[in-house]
């Protein structure tokens, strides 16, 4: 059980959790869990989440951190330029989905300014025109665009995610060409979510005339997503839990044996009962620190050498 308990803390560590940072959101997404009744309790309750409790989440998690909202949009939390400048740098995988829409000038100056080629930006745009507010209420195509673009041309990866309405499904083809011609990778996303205009869980005020898609487009369970156009900028973005791995845990010389190699990557080694019959600590350079010397380090852990001399004893 330990060493499953042990396999877990080492691994959870490199998972790469989803934040919600706050309850902030300007825009009206009818499908989205904040337009529902049964969210009205949960988004009262919640909170900023603080800059030095971020930093603490970071340390943590080897590999980075994804920043998707659950009943907000990331960039809408109070101080989430804080956030991005506690991630600069630290060569961990960000992602940052957002509809991407008003915010000044400024405030995309600074942001654009921390994470370059550590941050892949995911923009939440709809369709290939203004059609898109259909969907994102509230949002405005033209000045998301031009975020977009000038994200791109900062060096970052800027991912376009695109969800299939009845209202976008036949422009699908033009928008991997503009993806093409535009240099963003390009998601598209087929929605489980329900186009149930009457149903009794949507709060009264939102605008829900969306037409679902064909068949094709929907999925009954999970949403399904996939990638219809990829740049070099997304394959670096996803190779960076890779890199950071390999420069953490350097092959050692190949003419090295297997175990010499397993040995070099923790100089120390604990050996438990059930590996040695008795507890050993090894050293490099062969001995151990119960005096038992020139245990060869081509020995398999599970034959031990002492068996038969030391035990019988
Ligand atoms: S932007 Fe995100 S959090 Fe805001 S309404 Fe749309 S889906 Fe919901």
């Amino acid at each position: 059980m330990s060493r499953i308990t042990d396999l877990y803390v080492k691994n959870q560590r490199r998972s790469r959790p989803n934040i919600d940072t706050s309850h902030r959101c300007i825009f009206k997404c009818p499908q989205c869990i904040r337009q529902k009744t049964t969210s009205q309790t949960q988004i009262r309750r919640s909170f900023d989440l603080e800059p030095e409790q971020f930093k603490k989440i970071l340390d943590y998690y080897d590999y980075g951190i994804t920043f998707c909202g659950q009943i907000s949009d990331p960039i809408y939390h109070k101080d989430f330029l804080s956030l991005l400048k506690i991630c600069d740098g630290k060569k961990k995988a960000v992602r940052i989905a957002t509809v991407g829409s008003g915010k000044p000038d400024k405030w995309w100056d600074e942001a654009y300014s921390y994470g370059v080629g550590e941050n892949a930006w995911y923009f939440g745009v709809d369709g290939i025109d203004k059609k898109s507010e259909l969907y994102r209420i509230g949002s405005n195509f033209d000045d998301v665009w031009k975020r977009m673009k000038q994200g791109r041309d900062l060096g970052h990866c800027i991912v376009w995610q695109y969800i299939v309405f009845g209202y976008n499904e036949h422009e699908l083809e033009r928008a991997i060409e503009i993806a093409k011609e535009e240099d963003f990778a390009l998601l598209v996303v087929n929605t489980n979510r329900g186009f149930r205009t009457d149903n009794p869980l949507l709060r009264d005020n939102v605008d829900f005339k969306l037409g679902a898609p064909d068949a094709k487009h929907r999925e009954a369970r999970v949403k399904k997503e996939y990638w219809a156009h990829r740049t070099k900028q997304l394959e670096s973005w996803h190779n960076i839990p890779r890199r950071r791995w390999l420069e953490e845990n350097p092959p050692p010389p190949p003419e090295q044996t297997v175990l010499q190699q397993q040995e070099n990557r923790a100089p120390w080694k604990v050996m438990s009962d059930e590996d040695f019959d008795f507890g050993l600590r090894i050293a490099p350079d062969g001995k151990t620190d119960q005096g038992v010397e020139k245990i060869s380090w081509q020995q398999p852990i599970n034959e031990n050498p002492l068996k038969g001399s030391l035990k019988d004893e």
